[in-house]
């Protein structure tokens, strides 16, 4: 067994015994985690602070998670857009092979929610033969993102099996990773990860910091171990209430991120997932939050702020309201709130 899959398998999963570390009811939390598994990671565990912290809050088990609200199971239908077990084919040219069905930690406020562990929802070695086959018979689709669950809790050898598959593909021009294991569990990214992920560009990794406070010594070297194969590396931020719903802590997260070679890439607005609406802020809190970064601090650690349409219609990034138009001119509102005149471009259409 590697040092990882040990850790791994050292995480709490039951409330009696993360009753031991933070202050919490077991008897009145049993429910929400016979709905929703609880599995946290010792290492991020280590970075909780008081139950109620910007970490715990993102991975402790809450009694909001059962409230009966009219949120749904798979809002971005992500069940219907699936031609083949552990396949999620919505936009044109790029597809999602769901490769795994756990996590490291369990985010209480993930899309995947009330799929993770569902039947069917994750790819076994049939499914992975026939996703393959659908990939290499539609030449449109051009870049292949493994996601679950994490990618990263394939095994070495399961991760590259499939990125050798995926390389036989002519037309798959990039692989993209999506994975918190930088976050959540760093001992995850090992030299030998490196070595045979850097066989296979161009290839991305897009990971998941939600706060300042997982930016540490650990969640840091395994970035750049990342960046040192050469591996650009994203990052997607999930905009989460009494978490990171403050201009200044969003600032900070971005600049922050630079310092590791982690390149801002979203802002997700929370979807409407069952079970997660206690972590939903308002729209106008997003553009507040895109507002006090553009041009207050560098473009590239500026990302662009989306909402995932209801029913799989895509990702759409929204901007704060800073364009008027009268006639030929156009009045753009700049970072420090003027207004300045624009002429747009006669020939246009
Ligand atoms: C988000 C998403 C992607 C990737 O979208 P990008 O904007 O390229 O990051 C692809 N497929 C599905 C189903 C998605 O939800």
């Amino acid at each position: 067994m590697e040092r990882w899959q040990r850790a791994l398998s050292e995480s709490i999963t039951s409330l009696s015994e993360l009753a031991r570390y933070i202050q919490i009811d077991p008897k009145l939390l049993g429910p929400v985690v016979a709905r929703y598994p609880l599995r946290i990671t010792r290492y991020y565990l280590s970075l909780i602070r008081e139950r109620d912290d910007p970490i715990g809050r993102q991975c402790i088990p809450d009694r909001c998670e059962l409230e009966e609200d009219i949120l749904s199971i798979d809002p971005l239908n992500e069940g219907g857009l699936t031609p083949v077990p552990g396949l999620i084919h919505r936009y044109p040219d790029r597809a999602v092979l769901l490769v795994s069905s756990v996590c490291p930690t369990l985010c209480r406020f993930c899309t995947r929610k009330n799929r993770a562990g569902g039947e069917g929802s994750f790819i076994n070695q049939n499914s992975l033969e026939a996703a393959l086959e659908y990939i290499k018979s539609r030449p449109a689709i051009r870049e292949v993102i493994l996601s679950g669950g994490d990618s990263l809790l394939l095994t070495d050898d399961e991760l590259e099996n499939i990125l050798i598959r995926l390389r036989k593909i002519p037309h798959l021009e990039i692989v993209r990773l999506h994975t918190r294991a930088p976050v959540t569990l760093p001992e995850r990214i090992t030299f030998r990860l490196c070595r045979i992920l850097k066989r296979y560009h161009p290839l991305y990794v897009n990971t998941q910091f939600n706060h300042p406070l997982e930016i540490t010594h650990e969640s840091t070297k395994s970035c750049a171990m990342l960046a040192d194969a050469g591996i650009p590396l994203g990052n997607q931020t999930v905009l989460l209430r009494g978490v990171n719903d403050d201009p200044k802590v969003m600032k900070q997260l971005m600049q922050k991120l630079l310092t590791i070679r982690v390149r801002p890439y979203y802002i997700h607005q929370m979807d409407l997932v069952k079970g997660t609406g206690h972590f939903r802020t308002p729209v106008q809190k997003g553009l507040t939050i895109m507002a006090g970064l553009r041009g207050h601090t560098s473009g590239m650690a500026t990302p662009s702020y989306v909402i995932d349409l209801p029913g799989g219609k895509g990702k759409v990034a929204v901007l704060p309201d800073d364009v008027r138009r009268q006639g030929k001119t156009l009045f753009l509102r700049n970072y420090l709130g003027e207004i300045i005149e624009y002429p747009d471009s006669e020939g246009g259409l």
